[in-house]
């Protein structure tokens, strides 16, 4: 499959108006409404849009059923090793009936550098054989047949229905939803009521792109330990930013 935009963006224009927009600073001691909320997650948007523009599928794959697998791959590990062990899988196992078909300690043989490498053995060959059995060997779209899947919760689903299916859908990992309390754009830790959150406050044609550029923003500037405040180009967005105090994450 061709790289091309994996959450690509259609509302720029719309957004920097809001990213003009007197209000869409937020004020500490007066609690924002819902509708401000969204004024300024439209401009934080804008934003991120601005800064990382359209994003590119990190993952290498052909089809979707590489990317099904290569996305299930990637938890807690980087898009690099991945990228690392997928074609000689890929190679090995082209199609779900073949992955459905293999020997276990040859799957994980050929993943064994990433961490949880049997239990995602395991869940690959169960999801393969899933799609045999139950999708014609086809990756379906619909939400809640992809969460059917082994190895695949809401935030792989909604990285599967946003690139493959062009289905809007916000991908909560632990940057976006670490990002999405930060900014103040939800309370929640669980990743579900985050995207629900954020699924409130910014139109559909957002979801896929904003949710990947958090993730983006996350690792390169808004690092868990120690966010980079001062060269935050959200910072006066930021309910969170210590751009300017002398402890540097201590409000977060
Ligand atoms: S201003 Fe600081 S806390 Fe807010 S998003 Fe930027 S780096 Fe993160």
């Amino acid at each position: 499959m061709p790289a091309r935009a994996l959450f690509a963006s259609g509302a720029g224009a719309e957004l920097r108006r809001a990213d003009s927009s007197k209000n869409a600073k937020p004020t500490a001691r007066k609690r924002e409404t819902l509708e401000e909320k969204s004024v300024r997650a439209g401009a934080l948007a804008a934003r991120l849009n601005d800064l990382y523009g359209d994003v590119e599928c990190p993952l290498t794959h052909r089809n979707i059923f590489e990317l099904l697998i290569a996305v299930i791959l990637s938890a807690q590990c980087t898009d690099a090793a991945v990228n690392k062990v997928t074609p000689a899988l890929f190679d090995r196992y082209p199609t779900p009936a073949a992955l459905a078909d293999a020997v276990i300690s040859e799957i994980e043989f050929l993943i064994r550098t990433l961490g949880l490498f049997r239990a995602k053995a395991k869940s690959l060959k169960r999801c393969a054989g899933q799609l045999v059995d139950e999708f014609a060997g086809a990756v379906p779209s619909m939400m809640e047949d992809l969460t059917r899947l082994a190895g695949v919760g809401r935030k792989t689903a909604n990285v599967i229905r946003g690139h493959a299916f062009n289905i809007p859908g916000i991908a909560v990992d632990t940057h976006c939803g670490r990002l999405s309390r930060r900014l103040g754009l939800t309370r929640q830790q669980d990743p579900v009521k985050v995207e629900k959150d954020l699924a409130r406050i910014l139109p559909p044609a957002q979801w896929t792109g904003f949710s990947h550029r958090l993730i983006i923003h996350g690792r390169r500037v808004c690092a868990a330990r120690r966010p980079a405040c001062a060269r935050c180009t959200l910072s006066d967005l930021c309910p969170s930013s210590s751009a300017g105090q002398s402890s540097p994450a201590g409000r977060l």
